[in-house]
């Protein structure tokens, strides 16, 4: 059978990608991409002329069954998104998820990835971290996910889009509390690259300062809370609260 690519592509700056994927994507008999207008310039910049054909979210289940027959052929095939790693808040889950459960090797490319270009530039604590994506749309369903971080000690990750990022400040802001530690990483590998760094309240302040500033694309980090990590193991907490509990 031949064997499915994953291939991420540049997040901005079209020299952030590998020389192996360029060899990948020139060399297997089909390209599949979210958008394959979009992916066309980047083909013609890489000088490479692969057949493509589209796999986005609505089509995504269909062209697997359609994809894993051409695998079991022998054809070989790449997936890519618009941009940066696919699968990564992109399609390609269910693509991947049938071609392991029908046996055909599925081979990955490390590359750009727009959580980890940001995380490993911010200067927030990399040990430890939690990637969410995109947050819910709604408001009540966002607050309920920023909920979750009162307590999180690790560093937090987010997409967020730029009609959204100032209510989403606000609401770190009024959930999480104005000191909470926030950088946004702002069109990285881009022209206009910038790191904003500082309590939640100065950020959606940095934000509110200058249109410019909300415009583009945005990662979003957020501090672990200070002082929540006891230093007590969840089992140790487990016992002493149980223990606390037989007290008169
Ligand atoms: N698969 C991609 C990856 O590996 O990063 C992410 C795709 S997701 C649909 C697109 C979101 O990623 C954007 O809305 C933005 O939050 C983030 N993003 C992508 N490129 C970026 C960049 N150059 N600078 C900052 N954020 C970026």
């Amino acid at each position: 059978t031949g064997t499915l690519f994953i291939v991420p592509t540049p997040i901005g700056n079209l020299e952030d990608i590998t020389q192996r994927a360029v060899r990948v994507l020139s060399e297997v008999d089909v390209v599949a991409a979210e958008d394959t207008r979009h992916s066309a310039r980047l083909m013609q910049h890489l000088g490479i002329n692969p057949r493509m054909l589209s796999l986005h979210d609505h089509n995504e289940s269909q062209r697997a069954v359609q994809l894993i027959a051409q695998l079991q052929q022998g054809h070989s095939v790449a997936l890519i998104s618009d941009a940066g790693t696919p699968l990564i808040s992109d399609p390609g889950y269910a693509l991947v998820s049938q071609c392991r459960a029908a046996g055909v090797a599925v081979v990955p490319l490390p590359g750009a990835c727009a959580a980890i270009t940001a995380l490993s530039a911010a200067g927030l604590p990399t040990d430890r971290f939690r990637f969410e994506g995109f947050l819910p749309v709604k408001a009540q369903a966002r607050q309920q996910q920023l909920e979750s971080l009162l307590n999180e000690t690790a560093t937090s990750v987010y997409y967020e889009a730029p009609r959204r990022i100032e209510d989403t400040l606000q609401a770190v802001v009024e959930v999480l509390g104005s000191d909470r530690a926030v950088v946004i990483a702002k069109e990285l590998t881009k022209a206009f690259e910038t790191f904003f760094s500082g309590s939640a309240a100065q950020a959606l302040e940095w934000l509110q300062a200058d249109p410019n500033h909300q415009r583009g694309e945005f990662v979003l980090m957020i501090g672990g809370q200070p002082g929540a990590d006891t230093g007590i193991s969840d089992e140790a907490a487990g016992l002493l609260k149980a223990l606390m509990a037989e007290l008169p």
